[in-house]
């Protein structure tokens, strides 16, 4: 265990961390979950808190309440029920602008699909919930996504990345989960190094399978020390389990302790210690005991959970009957074919996990390219558009004449280089960077803001007639006469010139014609603006 798998289960101590509590909607939709895991049917309930939350206002609430009504319905057998639910809350999530619920929404989705046989399109949709979780702050959603995610790549048999997710799970699970979640992830990370240890024994990979179960043993060890419970979470008796695979017990001294297990387990881990049980007692030569075991796993074993442990019972029967029919020449071919058959499922999985490795290289990369490009067309300073992108788009313009009217306004500061000189570089920075953000807030969307370097900045708006360009422009001018500027340095008073320039056809005059008027401005006496409206006949002049 390393440092903070070792916080996570000291956080089991009392039954959990954590951080404030949740907003009421949340924590009243969280409250559901267990009673809808003891079998009670809360969906109408949460229904209800969804639509109060949906009235407030409250995403985050919709959607704890939506999960909670998605678990209700599956845990009642709502199938399809579930599955719209899972739909709302990725469509609610996506939204919201809430990543994590959206990729809650799309791990439910691929559990389903997992379900009816559809792996690639489930890898699909796991590995896009996985990125969506890239760079998220810790919050609810994010610790019930993971989770969901490394259940669903356990399921495909792919271990290694639901571990993977786990590791990531664990950092956020303390500040984010509550104690249920807290439990719940240790519980589903032991599923996993059991699956993964069993896998590996059932692949011919005996000594990792021990490392892999030794791992799991001393992990569920750790949490029954905190919580002070075999019961609680099963813990105890996926203990036995890894202990029982790694033969660290003795026939009798099993049973005893398995006495005590089957009382209370049940579901997936009852059919983990039915396993590991049948696979000690056909060590010991018990065939019909052995036999029995395992159907009494296969009796156990939750429909909507089939994987991995349904065929690691399958493969056990296969075992007995090799080792107690050592001699059968037909058997032994049986035995054979069985191992092709494991070893050709390996590769399958080794093959898969290259594919999400692949899926998420390649969309990482595809990010990264998009930030660089992005960075490469932001002045740093202000966050507009640079001259890189004022050119491209100054190309792109020129390039495919539209009907409209498109405006061209140049901005430049008045004798900044005074306020640069008598106030420092610092100020000038906070007055560049201030006039930007005027100028963001004065323009309509689609229109392009940019600095072109020093203290010149440049807005391009298209579909801008003339009048609408007078205003720009007045806008513009008393936005900046407005501002304090006290507020960045006591007696500072920032003005700006402005030239603009108007035309529907003549776009090759635009660009020059708002440079001469800028021109005209700065001569006239700052602090002002000049409008060039170009025809189609005559260029005409209007003063601003
Ligand atoms: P005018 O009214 O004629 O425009 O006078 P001006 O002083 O604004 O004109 P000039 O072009 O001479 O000065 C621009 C100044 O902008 C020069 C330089 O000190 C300053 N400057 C250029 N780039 C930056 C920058 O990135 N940060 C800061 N703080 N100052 C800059
Ligand atoms: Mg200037």
């Amino acid at each position: 265990m390393n440092e903070t798998d070792t916080k996570v289960v000291g956080a089991l101590e009392d039954g959990g961390p954590v951080t404030a509590p949740p907003p009421d909607l949340v924590a009243a939709a969280r409250a559901l979950l267990p009673r809808a895991q003891a079998g009670e049917d809360v969906g109408g309930l949460a229904r209800d808190l969804a639509l109060a939350a949906r009235a407030a206002g409250d995403a985050e609430g919709e959607c704890s309440a939506l999960y909670s009504a998605m678990a209700s319905a599956a845990l009642q057998g709502q199938v399809a029920r579930s599955r719209d639910i899972a739909a709302e809350i990725l469509e609610r999530g996506s939204e919201a602008g809430l990543p994590g619920w959206e990729a809650t929404g799309r791990q439910y989705l691929a559990r389903m699909q997992l379900e009816e046989g559809h792996e690639d399109l489930a890898l699909t949709q796991l590995v896009t919930a996985e990125l969506l979780l890239d760079d998220r702050e810790p919050d609810v959603g994010l610790v019930v996504a993971l989770n969901g995610i490394a259940v669903a790549y356990s399921r495909i048999g792919l271990h290694e990345d639901s571990e993977r997710t786990y590791s990531r799970l664990a950092e956020v699970v303390l500040e984010a989960g509550d104690g249920w979640a807290v439990k719940a992830f240790v519980h589903n990370r032991l599923l996993n190094q059991s699956a993964w240890g069993v896998a590996l024994a059932q692949a011919g990979f005996e000594d990792e399978a021990q490392e892999r179960l030794g791992i799991a043993s001393k992990q569920a060890q750790q949490a029954i020390d905190m919580t002070g419970s075999s019961a609680e979470y099963d813990f105890g008796a996926l203990c036995l389990f890894a202990d029982l695979m790694a033969g660290k017990l003795g026939l009798q001294e099993a049973r005893e302790k398995r006495h005590a297990m089957l009382e209370h387990s049940l579901g997936e881990p009852l059919s983990y210690l039915r396993f590991a049980f049948a696979h000690l007692l056909s060590n010991a030569g018990r065939w019909d005991e052995a036999r029995s075991e395992v159907d009494a796993g296969f009796e156990v074993v939750n429909p909507t959970e089939r994987e991995p442990i349904r065929s690691a019972l399958v493969w056990e029967r296969a075992r007995i009957a090799v080792m107690e029919y050592p001699d059968h020449p037909g058997v032994a071919d049986v035995w054979r074919f069985a191992q092709m058959a494991s070893q050709k499922i390996w590769q399958l999985r080794r093959r898969r996990m290259e594919a999400v490795q692949g899926k998420l290289r390649v969309a990482r990369m595809q990010r990264e390219h998009e930030r660089i490009e992005r960075v490469s067309l932001e002045d740093p300073l202000t966050g507009t558009a640079n001259r890189r992108r004022i050119d491209r788009e100054r190309a792109s313009l020129l390039s495919t004449p539209s009907a409209g009217w498109a405006t061209v306004m140049y901005l430049d500061i008045d004798r900044f280089k005074v306020a640069n000189d008598q106030y420092g570089h610092e100020l000038g920075d906070a007055v560049l960077r201030q006039v930007a953000r005027l100028l963001a807030t004065n323009v309509r969307d689609g229109d392009l803001v940019g600095r072109y370097g020093g203290d010149e900045f440049v807005i391009l708006a298209a579909h801008c007639p003339p009048d609408d360009a007078q205003q720009l422009s007045e806008r513009i001018l008393s936005a900046i006469r407005g501002y304090d500027w006290s507020e960045l340095q006591p007696d500072l008073a920032i003005r700006v010139s402005l030239g603009l320039a108007v035309t529907r056809t003549r776009l090759a005059q635009l660009f020059p014609a708002a440079d001469e008027a800028l021109y005209r401005a700065k001569r006239a006496g700052r602090d002002r603006a000049e409008l060039t409206v170009i025809g189609s006949d005559d260029e005409e002049l209007v003063e601003a």
